[in-house]
Parts: structure tokens; sequence; C-alpha cells
């Protein structure tokens, strides 16, 4: 009745390809699944570039299908009670249905999987230069964490998209995040939510961010973020 798809690379290829054989439809990057007060499974997904939350049901067609981005949740404990038939389907492939891998070749811009840091420093728009980033980088080595960003700072080519959090970038569950110029829209807060600790730094105190973070800070990172540099500097020291 439901097949869900990780709104992975592979994932986002597959999805739409059985779609159309199975005559269905597909929600694309759902960031909420569940039932309705009728038992009637729903999707949720961004639209209008984030200003509305869509929920989507299907009724008539079947299977009822997503893609969901990775950690989206945490998995549920093993159930050892759980009982069912496993149905082993073969399925042949000829040549004429395969496509041919030509050549593999490292990513060079993917020098860092964001979904594994436990440290995260990441900078929106709010930054008024590349230059600061050197900023952000500093704040990174001394709490041994690696540095991100929104999309209008990979955007604009300051770093490689590898970097980017959010809907069309990494979903990361570091345990502290600092958030430095970052508004908090739907897109980003998708990629970070469920961080341990989410620091914020603006200078807008009701950004949104503010609604996802643990600690608030209402600055300019220009003053706060040295501050914080040199006082954990003396302390390191
Ligand atoms: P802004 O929203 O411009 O926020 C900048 C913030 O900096 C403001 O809150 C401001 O108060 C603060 N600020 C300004 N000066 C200072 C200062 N001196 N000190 C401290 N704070 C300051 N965005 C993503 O990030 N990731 C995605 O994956 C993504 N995918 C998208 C997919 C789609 C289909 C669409 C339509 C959009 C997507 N976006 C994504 C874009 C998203 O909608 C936002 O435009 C973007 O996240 C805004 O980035 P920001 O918070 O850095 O910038």
């Amino acid at each position: 009745s439901i097949v869900l798809y990780g709104a992975t690379p592979l994932g986002r290829d597959f999805a739409p390809r059985l779609m159309i054989p199975l005559n269905t439809g597909l929600t694309a990057d759902a960031i909420d699944l569940g039932y309705d007060e009728d038992g009637v499974f729903y999707q949720t997904t961004p639209a209008y570039g984030g200003k509305i939350l869509a929920r989507i049901v299907i009724l008539e067609k079947r299977p009822q299908m997503a893609t969901v981005h990775p950690k989206m949740w945490a998995p549920l404990d093993p159930n050892p009670e759980a009982k069912g038939e496993i149905v082993k389907e073969t399925v042949n492939v000829s040549a004429d249905d395969a496509y041919v891998v030509v050549s593999c070749l490292p990513d060079e811009n993917a020098e860092v999987n964001l979904a594994e840091c436990e440290t995260i420093v990441s900078g929106g728009r709010g930054l008024k230069s590349q230059d600061d980033l050197a900023l952000l980088e500093e704040l990174a080595g001394l709490v041994n964490g690696e540095i991100s960003s929104s999309r209008p700072l990979v955007d604009n080519g300051w770093l490689p998209h590898s970097r980017q959090i959010g809907q069309s970038g990494a979903t990361v569950t570091p345990k502290l995040m600092f958030n430095i110029g970052v508004s908090g829209s739907v897109q980003y807060v998708l990629g970070m939510q469920k961080a341990g600790c989410i620091v914020a730094v603006n200078t807008t105190p009701d950004a949104p961010i503010y609604d996802y973070a643990h600690y608030g800070v209402v600055a300019d990172y220009r003053k706060f973020i040295p501050a914080l540099i040199e006082e954990l500097k003396a302390r390191k020291a």
C-alpha cells in the first residue's frame, strides 16, 4: 500500500521511473508522514518555495509513494516479536535494460561527509563577505568541527555543494551545531532540525531559526564570534 524511497540521488532517480509503470503518484521530499483522523495516510512537503506545507493524500491510486529525506526519523528499536513471510523475488535484467558505467571518478569537491560530523559551524547569507568564512573555520577548528552553509553561500560559489545543509543539500544530526547569519527557512531547517544542541547567532530577534535553537544569541556575528573564539582559546590555554 505504501512504498517509501530515500530522497537520495538513487531514490530520486528510481522512484519516478517506477511511478509511470505503476500508474500512481509520488510525493517528492516528504518531511512528515502520518495518518489523519480518518486513518488516511498523508505526506507533507514544502510547496511554493517553502511558504506553505502541503499535506498530500492519495485516495484512489496504490501504492502511495514518497521520497523521504535520510535521517528524518530515528530508526525504531528492533522488535524481536515481529513475524512476517519473506518473499524472495528473482529479477532478470537483460543487457538491453542496463546502462554501462564508463568510469567512476571521485568528486573532488566532496571532501567532507557532513552527515558523519559531530560538530558543525554553519554560515548563512548574513555573512558579509567570503573572507568571513575564515572566522567560521577558526571557530570550527576550536570545537573540532566542520563548516557548512545554507544555500545562498553555495549559489555564490563560496563553498562547494557538499557543504550545503537542507532540502537540496545534506541532512545532518551533529551533537552541536552553530548557525550564524542563517534565518531558518523551511528548506534549511529540514536538514538540521534533529541536531542535538542548536546555537543560533542572528541580528533579527524573531528569526525563525530561534524556534529550533537551544541557545539563541541576538548579535552581529562580527562581534560575537571573535569574542567566542577568544574565550575558547583562553579556556583551552
Ligand atoms: P537569509 O534568509 O537571507 O537569512 C540571513 C540571515 O542573516 C537573516 O536572518 C539576518 O537577520 C541574518 N543576519 C544578517 N546580518 C547579520 C549579522 N551581521 N550577524 C548575524 N546575523 C545576520 N536553502 C538552504 O539553505 N538549503 C537548501 O537545501 C535549500 N533548498 C531549497 C529548495 C527549494 C526548492 C527552494 C525553493 C529553496 C531552497 N533553499 C534552500 C533556499 C531557502 O528557501 C532560503 O532562501 C535559504 O535557506 C536562506 O538562506 P539564509 O538563511 O542563509 O539567508
